[in-house]
């Protein structure tokens, strides 16, 4: 008979055989951290296990099929949406144990890692070999390869260098039974039957366990640059935007900061913008030096054309790092608004961007809750945080009506429910509105085909 934490004792002299000393915990007053993510949800795991090498992790997923346990693959628990809360119960499988960057190879440009490497550090120690990894979630100092692949994170500079998705070749992972798949291979080019990597990346450890990634590295662009541009209107700053591109211009990333958002910063630090900014644009751009002196020429040509009304040009990096400071302030800024948040990164075809934002405004005056929208213009997938009070029952219904508002709103005009922190526990009631019938039954049929015993992360995503 299982004991109160879902485990019977052989179970649990199974999982500690295999998980010896540290590397196995039940004590609830230790597993409970483990309970838990940034979407601060919370369900106490059965136990917690760390393995180090592969074989452990072949060995815990053969045996968990055979007795149908719950498995809850964990990095940083960094993600927002509840992804890796072991709700119902079950063993959480920390990946922080594999965390050896196997190979770099400077011949291929690939790299060869286990997944609980840390985002920040892989990409610290490229740039001494002047290689490059682009994606750059806003958690990468703190988030892992394996849990940014799981989600298939993405960040500012998806506007020029795409997402994750973008820069996993290949997936060594064991599938609920036990048996390894590798997927992918450490070519750039591989169209070699279906795309079972692209299927792995963004399942959000529904599907199988990630071992090892093969990663696609880029040379490090030697030159890079900042621009902050404030505009007297929205308007003005969406059709600056659009300048730029028409100018055949990609930028690395292009943030946009519409006035409620400058308003709230404007809160907890002195402003360089002037008052008349109603908003803003951050723009960054690289290369090799010569390439990137034309590509501000053209750069500043378009936005001027549209009649800024302050402009600052970063290139030391030092420089840059204190005008993107004003768009990482924006999170903790925001609690000045509410104490608490519906946090949303809808995304929008870039056409609708300006009808996304006036729509999502008009939803908060309507619900009279303060709602602010700011994030990366460049792909249309703006941040929108509804700021509310809990305790304080009148707003947190105003919260929630405007929330559902204005997620019909954004697929209404051919948007996504999300364009980076996936559905998890927290969003997944909400994928049939954009996802058919049909097609949802497809992810059921695909869920089954690698975990026919649903004991992989039960419950998150679709
Ligand atoms: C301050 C802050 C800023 C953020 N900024 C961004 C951002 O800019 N862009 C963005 O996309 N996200 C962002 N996020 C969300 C979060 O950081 C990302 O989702 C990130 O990729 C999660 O990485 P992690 O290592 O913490 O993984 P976890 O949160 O531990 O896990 C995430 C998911 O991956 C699964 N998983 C983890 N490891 C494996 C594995 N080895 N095999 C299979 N499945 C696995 C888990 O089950 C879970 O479903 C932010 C979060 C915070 C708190």
């Amino acid at each position: 008979m299982p004991d109160s934490n879902g485990l019977t004792g052989r179970q649990q002299f199974f999982l500690q055989s295999l998980f010896p000393g540290e590397d196995y915990l039940d004590a609830p007053e230790r597993a409970c951290v483990y309970g838990t993510d940034a979407s601060r949800l919370f369900a106490l795991p059965w136990a917690v296990v760390r393995p180090r090498e592969p074989g452990q992790v072949r060995e815990l997923l053969r045996w968990a099929q055979q007795e149908r346990i719950p498995v809850f693959p964990r990095a940083r628990g960094t993600n927002v949406v509840g992804g890796c809360v072991p709700q119902g119960g079950g063993v959480v499988v920390s990946c922080l144990g594999l965390d050896r960057i196997l190979e770099i190879n400077e011949e291929d440009f690939t790299a060869q890692v286990e997944p609980g490497v840390v985002t920040g550090d892989f990409q610290a120690m490229l740039r001494n070999r002047a290689l490059y990894y682009p994606p750059d979630p806003a958690s990468a100092r703190f988030s892992t390869l394996g849990g940014n692949a799981a989600t298939c994170a993405g960040g500012m500079r998806a506007v020029k260098y795409g997402v994750t998705r973008d820069y996993v070749l290949g997936i060594e992972a064991v599938l609920p039974g036990g048996e390894f798949i590798h997927t992918g291979a450490r070519t750039h080019k591989n169209v070699a039957g279906l795309d079972l990597t692209r299927l792995l990346v963004g399942s959000a450890g529904t599907l199988a366990f990630f071992t090892k990634l093969t990663l696609k590295l880029l040379p490090l662009p030697p030159a890079q640059s900042t621009l902050m541009v404030g505009f007297g209107s929205l308007e003005q700053a969406l059709a600056a935007s659009a300048a730029v591109f028409q100018a055949g211009i990609l930028p690395v990333a292009m943030e946009l900061m519409p006035r409620e958002t400058l308003d709230c910063v404007a809160r907890v630090v002195a402003a360089p913008w002037p008052q008349n900014t109603n908003a803003l644009l951050l723009l960054k751009h690289d290369g090799r030096p010569e390439g990137l002196r034309e590509e501000l020429v053209l750069t500043r040509r378009a936005l001027e054309g549209v009649g800024p009304c302050f402009l600052v040009e970063a290139r030391d990096p030092a420089e840059e790092d204190r005008l993107w400071e004003y768009r990482r302030l924006i999170n903790p800024a925001s609690f000045r608004l509410g104490t608490d948040k519906i946090s949303e990164d809808v995304t929008l075809p870039r056409s609708k961007v300006a009808e996304g934002i006036a729509g999502i405004r008009e939803v908060g005056r309507g619900h009279e809750v303060s709602v602010l929208t700011f994030g990366h213009l460049g792909d249309g997938n703006i941040h929108t945080n509804i700021m509310f009070d809990r305790d304080d029952q009148r707003q947190s219904r105003a919260a929630a009506a405007a929330h559902d508002q204005i997620l019909d709103l954004v697929l209404r005009l051919g948007g996504v429910l999300s364009g980076e922190h996936g559905l998890g526990l927290t969003k997944r009631k909400y994928l049939e509105r954009q996802v058919g019938p049909v097609e949802r039954g497809l992810f059921v049929l695909i869920k089954k085909a690698f975990d026919p015993c649903g004991i992989m992360n039960p419950g998150k995503a679709y």
